[in-house]
């Protein structure tokens, strides 16, 4: 496939146009640049390192092309910069620059850029180049959020859950603030598969999880499924009380839903039964203790009637 395909595939599959951010100081390069892509991208700009590396953080581009030689901060030390920070190590930099020599070269590839350009730029070596990058980049893209998400579903996977527990539990322990977990499982699920059908228990399962993603309120709330009709909920940020009023909400969101399950010994309609789990993360803790603390809860509700929540606080 060639680049301009490549692309042209990525952006259908992405719905959105890709950011470009230019970073030169000099306004004539700039605008060249500007030109060559506007059609194509979102085009950010930069006048210097420090402005580079503020639009990065604030507008998380796909693909930056750096200046090497600027007034103040050099090319090298903004493209450092943005791999040494975690929020900006994954966007690929090109260089474009006038130095030629080899070792310049390599040590633009040491310190992390993907490809160089020469001055004076020739557009068509320089349009070819971008649009080769953002066909990776956007690819990666792809890849990582089919990777990460349920097929059924839509809503994360186990993958992704694993991955947002451990950046939840790092922000809660250096914050000092606590962490809940919700745990969701869906009652007497295999007597409605057996009575309604293995369609209308998937369909059912993507109900269910399209209402707790619709109950969950603030930006950093996330929900995976956490195995067949098993749902997590991770709530950074949220005490023992919180949760419990998110556990009580999502209750009464999956009855909404008004599924008839005549074969449930809880309920006329699917119920759900829940556990909740909150901790504050501190040094020598693992976060496997919240799962089981959370799962615990849940058993605990399924012996007590099922389609109820109940809570428990680590420490
Ligand atoms: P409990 O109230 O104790 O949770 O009973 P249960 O029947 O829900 O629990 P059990 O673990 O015995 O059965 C879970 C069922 O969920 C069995 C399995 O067929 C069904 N299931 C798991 N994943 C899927 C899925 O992706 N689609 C459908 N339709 N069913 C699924
Ligand atoms: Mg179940
Ligand atoms: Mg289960």
């Amino acid at each position: 496939m060639n680049p301009s395909t490549a692309l042209e595939a990525c952006l259908t599959g992405l719905g959105r146009r890709p950011r470009l951010l230019v970073v030169d100081d000099q306004p004539s390069n700039i605008r060249l640049l500007h030109e060559l892509f506007r059609t194509d991208c979102d085009v950010f700009m930069a006048t210097s390192g420090e402005q580079a590396i503020e639009l990065c953080l604030k507008q998380s581009p796909d693909l930056v092309v750096l200046d090497i030689v600027m007034n103040g901060m050099s090319g090298h030390e903004v493209c450092r910069r943005l791999k040494a920070d975690s929020r900006t190590s994954e966007v690929p930099v090109i260089f474009v620059t006038g130095l030629a020599s080899e070792s310049d070269e390599a040590y633009g590839f040491e310190i992390g850029a993907v490809d160089f350009i020469s001055k004076p730029i020739n557009p068509v070596i320089v349009r070819a180049r971008v649009r080769t990058h953002l066909a990776l980049k956007l690819q990666g893209d792809i890849l990582r959020s089919i990777a990460l998400r349920d097929g059924l579903t839509g809503v994360g996977n186990r993958r992704k859950f694993d991955e947002e527990m451990r950046a939840a539990w790092w922000h809660c322990k250096r914050d000092q603030v606590p962490l809940s977990l919700i745990m969701l499982d869906v009652d007497f699920f295999k007597r409605f598969n057996d009575r309604y059908g293995h369609h209308a228990g998937d369909q059912c399962l993507i109900s269910i999880a399209q209402q707790i993603k619709f109950g969950l309120s603030r930006p950093y709330d996330s929900i995976a499924r956490y195995g067949g009709e098993e749902f997590a909920c991770l709530l950074p940020d949220t005490g023992a009380e919180g949760a419990a009023r998110v556990a009580v909400k999502l209750l009464g969101l999956v009855r909404e839903l008004a599924i008839e399950h005549a074969d449930s010994d809880a309920s006329p309609v699917v119920s759900v039964s829940l556990g909740v789990a909150t901790v504050v993360p501190v040094e020598g803790l693992d976060s496997m203790v919240l799962i089981e603390a959370a799962d615990e809860q849940l058993y605990k509700s399924k012996n007590a009637g099922r389609a109820r929540a109940s809570s428990t606080v680590i420490g």
